[in-house]
């Protein structure tokens, strides 16, 4: 069942009156755990990517996006917990309310947790989070293959990077990063431009 204090800084953030992004209700338990990358054109431009573990997606907000380059090191700044829905959120939050902005969904997916501990067992994922290091293989539509987080910075500035490991879906050079301007949706074809037209 979901924990709702959960869900309670995302939703003391905000007006659920002014804003159309989901309040967040108890989520249901499928077969693999989804991730999601959203484009965030707020006060500055930035990926959201978020990790569903158990009822919740856990989130961190990453300025340069993720690379497929295994030398990138992306920061990557944990912000709070998003409801499940959170997703499919795709549109514009208004002017003056938290985080407002266009958001795209700009990849989605499942992934598989590949944490494991010294003799090679299994870790629970969230408890790979807690811990400050956790390795998963990401099936998107754009994205695929190893990343790590690794906390490098604890407390009120805590602080992750995101890598991607050396693998097989790994690639080099600046082709792994998107234009966020030039970035279209996974879900609906639409650059954060064409969005804010509608919003
Ligand atoms: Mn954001």
């Amino acid at each position: 069942m979901a924990d709702k204090s959960a869900l309670r800084a995302y939703r003391g953030k905000r007006d659920f009156d002014r804003t159309a992004e989901p309040r967040g209700r108890d989520g249901s338990h499928g077969d693999e755990p989804r991730f999601v990358v959203q484009i965030h054109d707020a006060s500055t431009m930035h990926f959201d990517f978020r990790l569903q573990v158990d009822n919740v997606l856990k989130s961190w907000s990453i300025p340069k996006g993720p690379s497929a380059d295994p030398h990138d090191k992306r920061l990557a700044m944990p912000t709070e917990d998003h409801p499940l829905e959170y997703e499919e959120f795709e549109g514009v939050i208004p002017e003056g309310e938290y985080g407002g902005g266009t958001v795209i969904v700009w990849d989605h997916g499942t992934y598989r947790p590949l944490s494991h501990d010294r003799r090679g067992r299994p870790v629970p994922f969230g408890e790979s989070l807690e811990r400050g290091h956790a390795t998963f293989w990401l099936d998107g539509s754009k994205l695929h293959g190893g990343y790590a987080l690794t906390r490098f910075r604890e407390g009120k500035d805590e602080a992750w990077l995101l890598v991607k490991t050396d693998d097989e879906r790994a690639r080099s050079g600046d082709r792994g990063t998107p234009d966020p301007r030039r970035a279209r949706s996974v879900r609906s074809g639409r650059t954060l431009r064409q969005v804010a037209g509608q919003g």
